[in-house]
């Protein structure tokens, strides 16, 4: 059973079936999607797979996804500092979304160093499927 967040007026509380999920019956019998917003330069068709046949994930603030490489990145899981010290990749990532904001660089350090997956605020990591990358936004962010 899929009981992570579902956006439908009447999806069953009980949680949706994981192969309804995955094969797209879900989204259509409930008009049900998974993810709030999926970030990125994206073809229609996998925003739609992004949004209506990948399970959901449970975050401080509305959930989304994030692209790279054309497609929809994998969800590794919430993150906080200490996990995300061994993904440099996904801490430049979070650097330069705060940097875009123009924070001060001691506000971004600052920032970074106080994410905890426990206490909050909190990152959450992702893996590109085709480079392997990893991404990452937070709650701040
Ligand atoms: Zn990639």
């Amino acid at each position: 059973m899929y009981t992570g967040p579902v956006y439908a007026a009447d999806a069953p509380d009980a949680g949706i079936c994981s192969y309804c999920t995955a094969f797209g019956t879900a989204a259509e019998r409930y008009d049900a999607c998974f993810a709030d917003t999926v970030e990125g330069d994206v073809s229609r068709d996998v925003v739609t797979e992004i949004l209506e046949r990948t399970p959901g994930f449970t975050a401080g603030q509305s959930p989304h996804r994030l692209t790279r490489c054309g497609y929809g990145a994998t969800f590794l899981g919430p993150a906080g500092a200490r996990e995300l010290k061994a993904h440099p990749d996904a801490v430049d990532h979070l650097r330069r979304q705060c940097a875009a904001w123009t924070w001060p660089p001691d506000q971004v350090e600052d920032s970074l160093g106080s994410l905890d997956k426990d206490g909050g605020p909190i990152a959450y990591l992702f893996r590109c499927r085709v480079c392997e990358t990893h991404l990452a936004y937070a709650d701040f962010t």
